[in-house]
């Protein structure tokens, strides 16, 4: 259906392509760069503009070898380089700024394009200069550096409690909005945030990126809200499809611990752009409030200047499908009280068949994985995820969590008096069982017995306020 599509070349706007890098590989580089050449259209492309950000000397071959190999190409193409260290945001302002093209369109240094993917993406941008484009992005494997296409739906972005970017499915209000049309564009909350297409001066209108952002991480939410928050929306075009090497560990070093890099870098996110909200992913992640963030004094400003609206009005009308516990009855751990194991989401037991049944760790105190909220629907969540229990089997598995307060196997019915959680629907209690070896790791429902110790749980409050959500 895709290819039937027909474009009108000549009113389309040209585009920069921006790809910044740092210690990329030779061939990697040269396969984006290749392919951006080869697989767009001629009169699409302005130039392309490689940003290397300080690479160590080591990386000989992104010296003057890479300068003398571009001059070759048959286009223009610009090697930027930062003076020092910046990150890719600082990196991609350089980039942007250097550029010329109408639009800006950001690769990651490890991609590959395909045949036709600009057309779809500048066709959005020339009927409305205020949708920021992305492509569906395709796996290459950073094995055999295969080209393994997404099959299937295609998925939007959304955020967990992190909060991190994630795909999520394509909610059904979207299909309907586009008529069940799979080479329609969707409008998505977020974006993965490597590739996308963006009207340069709509770019720079808008605040172009926060140049307190540091290394990686984190950018592509704040961008993301920034967008939506400020006027603009987000699409993924189904009929454009890059390639992108997700690798399995960064190859690059942070000047500091990369997870205080990404703490920052969010808390930048929330305090500027969640509002009162930023409470709830403090609560959720108490992790995040050890860090401190600089000044963001410009980046309220901008959003004041620009008269962005809120963080809720963000969440009601773009993303309704958002995880964050707007009401809930208490929020903390689920602590077993004979054993003093929590049940954790990243425990994982050789119980296990699948990936989703529910275990315990020892209750370690700092949050996230450990977290739960037990919600306004009675129902005992960690981020999309409920702990459910079968009619069938004893089993607890965690499961998508219904969204009404309807009664059913993710119901539970906590009393703290007795310290039990019966299920709604089987009427049986949570209960913490042991492994083949012998030490307490599973949880389970069996038939309720208030005088058994393992039966016994406290829904603890790990500290978070309630106050904190008075305003939202
Ligand atoms: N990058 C950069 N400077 C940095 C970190 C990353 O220029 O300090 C580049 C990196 O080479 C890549 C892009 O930014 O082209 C995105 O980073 P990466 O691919 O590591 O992110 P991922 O795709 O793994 O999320
Ligand atoms: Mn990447």
């Amino acid at each position: 259906m895709c290819s039937k599509k027909v474009y009108e070349i000549v009113s389309l706007p040209k585009t920069s392509i921006i790809i910044v890098f740092h210690n990329e590989a030779w061939s990697t580089l040269l396969r984006t760069v290749h392919s951006v050449i080869s697989q767009s259209s001629s009169g699409l492309l302005e130039e392309i503009i490689l940003v290397d950000d300080a690479s160590e000397s080591s990386k000989y071959w992104l010296g003057h070898q890479l300068e003398e190999y571009v001059a070759t190409l048959p286009l223009r193409v610009i090697v930027e380089r930062t003076r020092s260290r910046k990150g890719l945001v600082r990196a991609r302002i350089q980039g942007a700024l250097a550029s010329r093209g109408d639009v800006l369109t950001f690769l990651d240094s490890h991609c590959e394009s395909t045949k036709g993917w600009l057309e779809p993406l500048l066709d959005r941008i020339s009927k409305d200069r205020t949708k920021v484009v992305c492509p569906v992005i395709d796996t290459i494997s950073d094995k055999t550096f295969e080209y393994i296409p997404v099959r299937g739906n295609v998925p939007i972005g959304g955020f967990s409690w992190y909060p991190d970017f994630t795909w999520i499915d394509t909610p059904k209000r979207e299909m309907d909005r586009v008529n069940n049309d799979p080479t329609e564009a969707l409008r998505s909350p977020t974006m993965a945030g490597g590739l996308f297409s963006i009207e340069r001066k709509y770019f720079f209108q808008l605040g172009s990126y926060d140049s307190g952002f540091k290394t990686w991480g984190a950018e592509n939410l704040e961008l993301s809200f920034r967008i939506w928050q400020c006027g603009g929306s987000i699409e993924i075009v189904p009929c454009s499809h890059v390639g992108h090497v997700f690798r399995s560990k960064s190859p690059y070093s942070y000047d500091e611990d990369p997870g205080i890099t990404l703490v920052r870098n969010t808390r930048r996110t929330l305090e500027v752009w969640t509002d009162s909200f930023k409470n709830i992913f403090y609560s959720l992640n108490p992790q995040l409030q050890v860090t401190g963030y600089g000044d963001i004094s410009n980046r309220v400003k901008l959003r004041e200047t620009l008269g962005c609206k809120s963080f809720r009005w963000y969440l009601e009308t773009v993303y309704p499908e958002h995880t964050l516990p707007l009401e809930f009855k208490i929020i903390g751990m689920v602590r077993n009280e004979m054993s003093a194991m929590c049940v954790d989401v990243f425990a994982r037991g050789e119980k296990a068949k699948g990936d989703a049944k529910v275990s315990l760790f020892p209750c370690h105190g700092i949050g996230m994985s450990q977290i739960f909220v037990y919600n306004a629907f009675n129902q005992i969540q960690h981020d999309n995820m409920c702990l459910d229990a079968h009619f069938y089997d004893e089993e607890v598995a965690y499961s998508d969590c219904p969204r009404s307060a309807e009664i059913t196997t993710a119901s539970w019915e906590y009393d703290p008096i007795t310290s039990t959680i019966m299920n709604a629907a089987t009427r049986k209690c949570l209960d913490a069982v042991k492994s083949q070896e012998g030490d307490i790791r599973f949880v389970s429902t069996t038939n309720c017995n208030n005088t058994q110790e393992s039966q016994r749980w406290i829904l603890t409050d790990s500290g978070a306020d309630e106050r904190m959500w008075a305003d939202y």
